[in-house]
C-alpha cells in the first residue's frame, strides 16, 4: 500500500541538500565549530523573531527546560506544577534539576493548563508553573502568569511543539519568566540532530542558563556556579537553524492548513483540536476520538499512518507511578486514550491530503 506517513524527514531534508551543504561548508570554512559567530547570530536572531531579550543555545528542549527550571525555582519552593499529559519532558527535566513535580488537570476542551486548572492545584510548595503549549497551540498563558506572580511563582512555557505560534500580545515563548524550544529534528524548526534553547526577558535567568549550560564558568576555566554542565547547540546546528528559521511561517501555515481540511472532513465523532490562526503552530494534528482503536485501524486500512501524543500520562509512567498512586487527573487520564495524530508536516502533498480527509470523512 502506498502510505502516507505521520512524519517524513526525508522530503525537508531532499528539497533543502543545496542548501544544507552550502551550511556545512560555510561553518566548516570557518574553523568555528562550537560557540561561534553562527550560534551568536542564532541567539539574537531567535530573541529578536521572539520579542524577548535574550535566547540561550543549548543541546536539547529536555536540557534547555532543566536549566530554565534551574534558574527560575525559588530555593525555598522545590516543586514544580505542571501538566501531565505533554510526553514527560518536564517531569524528566525537573526531576533531573532536584525538584519534585506536581500535576494539574489540563481544560477538556484545548488540552491544555488553564489559571483555572492551574490554581485548582496551587499550594504553597510550588515555585515554578511549566505551561506547555501542547500540539502548537498558544495557551492561555497571561492569566497563569498574573495568578502566579501575584504569590511569588515564576512561569516557564515549554515552547518545543509552538515555534511560531503567535497572540496579538506577543509570541508563544514571551509571556512567562523563560521559555524553551526543541530543535529535534521532526519539531516545526528542526536541526539535523538535537538542540534546544531557553528565552527570556530577564537577565539574571539568562545569565545562571548562560553559566550553567557550560561548566559553571563566569569566564574561561573559572566556575563561580556550582551545578553547571555542558549543553551546547553546535556551529553546524545554529547556522542551519538560520537558514531555516525565515521559513518557519510558511510552513506552520501549510501545517494550519492541513488541519483546517481534516476539520472540514472528520464527522461529528471525530473532534479535531482546531488550528484556525497565527496562536497556533500546526505541529500536530490531533483528532479526540471515543473509539481510538477502531479510528487508527479504519485509518491504517486506507494506508493513513497515525501515532498518539501521548499514550501513558506522567503520573502513570512505571518510573514514578509508586509516588502518584492517590493521584487522579480525569480529563488527562481520559484524553490519553482519545488522543489520535494525523499525518501533518508542509510537504505533504495535496493530493495525499486529501486522501486523509475522505479517509476521515468514510469513518
Ligand atoms: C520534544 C519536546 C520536548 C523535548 O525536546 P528534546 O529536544 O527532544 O529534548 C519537550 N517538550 C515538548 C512538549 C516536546 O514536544
Amino acid at each position: 500500500m502506498d502510505w502516507i506517513p505521520v512524519n517524513d524527514l526525508s522530503r525537508a531534508l531532499s528539497g533543502q541538500a543545496d542548501a544544507i551543504q552550502e551550511v556545512v561548508a560555510r561553518v566548516v570554512g570557518s574553523g568555528w565549530l562550537v560557540q561561534g559567530p553562527e550560534h551568536r547570530a542564532f541567539q539574537d536572531e531567535l530573541a529578536a523573531f521572539l520579542g524577548v531579550d535574550h535566547a540561550l543555545g543549548v543541546a536539547s528542549g529536555t536540557d534547555a527546560l532543566e536549566l530554565a527550571l534551574r534558574a527560575t525555582a525559588p530555593a525555598d519552593r522545590p516543586v514544580v506544577l505542571t501538566a501531565a499529559n505533554c510526553g514527560g519532558y518536564t517531569t524528566t527535566a525537573a526531576r533531573r534539576a532536584g525538584l519534585r513535580v506536581r500535576y494539574a488537570d489540563v481544560d477538556p476542551e484545548s488540552l491544555l493548563l488553564t489559571a483555572a486548572t492551574v490554581e485548582a492545584a496551587l499550594d504553597d510548595t510550588v515555585g515554578v508553573v511549566v505551561v506547555t503549549h501542547l500540539y502548537g497551540r498558544t495557551a492561555d498563558v497571561a492569566p497563569v502568569v498574573e495568578l502566579c506572580h501575584a504569590r511569588g511563582i515564576r512561569v516557564v512555557e515549554d515552547c518545543a511543539q509552538s515555534l511560531g505560534a503567535t497572540l496579538p500580545a506577543g509570541r508563544a515563548g514571551s509571556f512567562g519568566d523563560a521559555a524553551t524550544f526543541s530543535f529535534y529534528p521532526t519539531k516545526n524548526l528542526g536541526a539535523l540532530g538535537d538542540g534546544g534553547a531557553v528565552a527570556t526577558r530577564s537577565d539574571e535567568v539568562a545569565t545562571v542558563v548562560q553559566e550553567l549550560r557550560q561548566y559553571g564558568w563566569t569566564s574561561k576555566y573559572t566556575i563561580t556556579r556550582d551545578g553547571g554542565r555542558n549543553s551546547r547547540l553546535d556551529e553546524l546546528q545554529a547556522a542551519l537553524l538560520r537558514h531555516r528559521l525565515p521559513q518557519l511561517e510558511g510552513w506552520n501555515a501549510r501545517r494550519r492548513e492541513i488541519i483546517g481540511h481534516y476539520a472540514d472532513h472528520a464527522p461529528a465523532s471525530v473532534r479535531v483540536l482546531p488550528a484556525p490562526d497565527e496562536s497556533h503552530a500546526g505541529h500536530l494534528a490531533v483528532v479526540v476520538v471515543e473509539d481510538r482503536a477502531r479510528l487508527q485501524e479504519h485509518l491504517a486500512g486506507l494506508g493513513v499512518r497515525t501515532d498518539v501524543h501521548y499514550p501513558v500520562p506522567d503520573h502513570r509512567q512505571p518510573a514514578v507511578a509508586d509516588e502518584y498512586r492517590g493521584l487522579t487527573l480525569p480529563v488527562t487520564e481520559q484524553a490519553a486514550d482519545r488522543v489520535l495524530s494525523l499525518p501533518v508536516f508542509p510537504e505533504l502533498t495535496d493530493l495525499e491530503v486529501e486522501r486523509v480527509g475522505r479517509a476521515l470523512a468514510s469513518f
